[in-house]
C-alpha cells in the first residue's frame, strides 16, 4: 500500500534531501563561525564552506564562483536584480520588459517601480501554451530599455520560454537580461553562457535544499553588470548584499546543486516518464480534461490540468490525502482564478478548475497510479452532483444559456 499523505506539490517547495542535511549539519552545530570573521579558524572554516558552495552553484549554471551573490531566496534575488538594475542605470533609461505570467516576485517588483515612477514596464503576452514570442520582445525594445526580465520555466504550468532566443535578442540590442530560473535550476540544463543570461535568480528550497537560502548570478564581464544594493550594511557579497551569510543554508544550497547536476539526466528521464504515466492515468479515466502549458516544452515534473465542470478547490478538498495545488501557492489565499492560466486565453470557469501536480525526486510510480485513480474518482463524484455537467452531457450549449438570479 502507498504511504499517505502523498506530497506532489514540488513547485511550491521540495523536501530536504537527506544528503543535503548531512552536508549542512556541521554548520548548524560545531562549525558555527561567521564567514566574515577574518581573525580565527571559526571564520576561515565558514568562509571555506561558503567558497565551496559558490563553486558548486557556479558549476551547475556555467558561471564563475565570484559571480554568485547569496541572498535569502529567489524573491530577494528578483527584487535585487530588477530594482538594482533600474536604479543603477537610471541615467541610461527607465524601461523594463517582462511577461504577464511571471512570478509575483517579478511582477510586483515591476509594479513597485511603476508606482514610484522609476520605470515604465511592458508586460508581454503569452501564446496559448504560455510562451512569449521573441518577436514581440524585439518589437517592445526601445532606446530607453534597460532590463528584460523573463523567467526560464513557469512555476504553475511548467512552460519553458525560448530563453536562448531571448538572450540573443538582448545581446544584439545591448539590454541586460535577468532570468528567474527558480523552477529550472537543478531540474533542466541551465547555462548562463549558452542562454545569454546576465542576471539569474535561484533558491535552494526548489531543488531539495533548505528554505531561506538563495542566490543571484551577476555577470562579471561581457557585459559587466552593475547593481545598486537594496540592503545596506557591512558590504558583504561585493557590496551587493550586506548581511551575515547564512552559512548552513548556503552549504545546503551548494550540496543541492552538486547532487542535482550529477543526477539531472537520470532524474529528468524518470520524472518525464512519471508525468506521462500520471497524465495517461487521468486521461484514460476521464473526458473533458485539458492540459495547461506546453505539450513538450515544459518542466519534466510539471502537469497542470483543468477538469471541466469541477471547481479546483472542491477537488482539492475531496483528495485531502494528496498535496497538490489549485492555482499557484502564492495566490491560493484568494479565490481569484490563476492569472497564469487566464493569460493562456482560458475562460474563468476552466481557470478555476485547474490543478497543478508537481512531481519530484521522492515520488514513485506507485504514488502516481494512486493519485490518477483517486483524482479521477473524485472528479466523477463531483461531476455527478453538477447540474452543469449534466446539461453539457445532454447536449445543451452552456454558453447559450441565459442565467437568471432568483
Ligand atoms: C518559488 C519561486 C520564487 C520565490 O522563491 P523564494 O525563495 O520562495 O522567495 C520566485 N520565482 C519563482 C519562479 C518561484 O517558483
Amino acid at each position: 500500500m502507498v504511504k499517505l499523505p502523498i506530497y506532489m506539490d514540488n513547485h511550491a517547495t521540495t523536501p530536504l534531501d537527506p544528503r543535503v542535511l548531512d552536508a549542512m549539519m556541521p554548520y548548524l552545530t560545531s562549525k558555527f563561525g561567521n564567514a566574515a570573521s577574518r581573525n580565527h579558524g571559526f571564520g576561515w572554516e565558514a568562509e571555506e564552506a561558503v567558497d565551496k558552495a559558490r563553486g558548486q552553484i557556479a558549476t551547475l549554471i556555467n558561471a564563475k564562483p565570484k559571480e554568485i551573490i547569496f541572498t535569502s531566496g529567489a524573491t530577494e534575488s528578483d527584487n535585487l536584480a530588477i530594482k538594482g538594475v533600474v536604479e543603477f542605470y537610471k541615467e541610461k533609461g527607465n524601461h523594463v520588459i517582462t511577461c504577464v505570467t511571471e512570478h509575483k516576485a517579478v511582477i510586483d517588483s515591476c509594479k513597485a517601480l511603476e508606482r514610484t515612477g522609476k520605470a515604465t514596464v511592458t508586460y508581454l503576452p503569452v501564446d496559448k501554451h504560455g510562451m512569449v514570442d521573441p518577436e514581440d520582445l524585439r518589437n517592445a525594445i526601445t532606446d530607453k530599455t534597460v532590463l528584460i526580465t523573463i523567467m526560464f520555466a513557469n512555476n504553475e504550468i511548467g512552460t519553458l520560454h525560448p530563453v536562448v532566443e531571448i538572450g540573443k535578442i538582448a545581446k544584439e540590442k545591448g539590454v541586460i537580461f535577468h532570468c528567474d530560473a527558480t523552477q529550472a535550476v537543478g531540474h533542466v540544463p541551465v547555462d548562463v553562457e549558452r542562454c545569454g543570461i546576465d542576471l539569474l535568480s535561484l533558491t535552494a528550497h526548489k531543488l531539495y535544499g533548505p528554505k531561506g537560502a538563495g542566490a543571484l548570478y551577476v555577470r562579471s564581464r561581457a557585459p559587466r553588470v552593475r547593481l545598486t544594493p537594496i540592503i545596506d550594511g557591512g558590504g558583504h557579497e561585493r557590496g551587493m548584499r550586506s548581511g551575515t551569510l547564512n552559512v548552513p543554508g548556503i552549504v545546503g544550497l551548494g550540496a543541492a546543486c552538486e547532487i542535482a547536476g550529477k543526477e539531472m539526466a537520470e532524474e529528468m528521464a524518470r520524472l518525464t516518464d512519471l508525468r506521462h504515466r500520471l497524465q495517461a492515468g487521468v486521461f484514460e479515466r476521464l473526458d473533458d480534461v485539458i492540459l495547461n502549458g506546453h505539450p513538450t516544452e515544459r518542466l519534466p515534473g510539471n502537469l497542470n490540468l483543468s477538469f471541466a465542470y469541477v471547481e479546483g478547490e472542491s477537488l482539492l478538498m475531496g483528495i485531502s490525502d494528496i498535496a497538490v495545488s489549485s492555482g499557484s501557492a502564492c495566490t491560493s489565499a484568494t479565490l481569484e482564478p490563476s492569472y497564469v492560466i487566464r493569460a493562456l486565453g482560458t475562460d474563468d470557469e476552466l481557470a478555476h478548475s485547474s490543478i497543478r501536480f508537481g512531481l519530484g525526486r521522492f515520488n514513485t510510480g506507485e504514488e502516481v497510479d494512486y493519485v490518477a485513480e483517486r483524482v479521477a474518482k473524485e472528479v466523477v463524484r463531483l461531476r455527478e452532483m453538477s447540474p452543469l455537467y449534466e446539461m453539457a452531457k445532454e447536449g445543451i450549449d452552456l454558453k447559450s444559456v441565459e442565467w437568471r438570479r432568483e
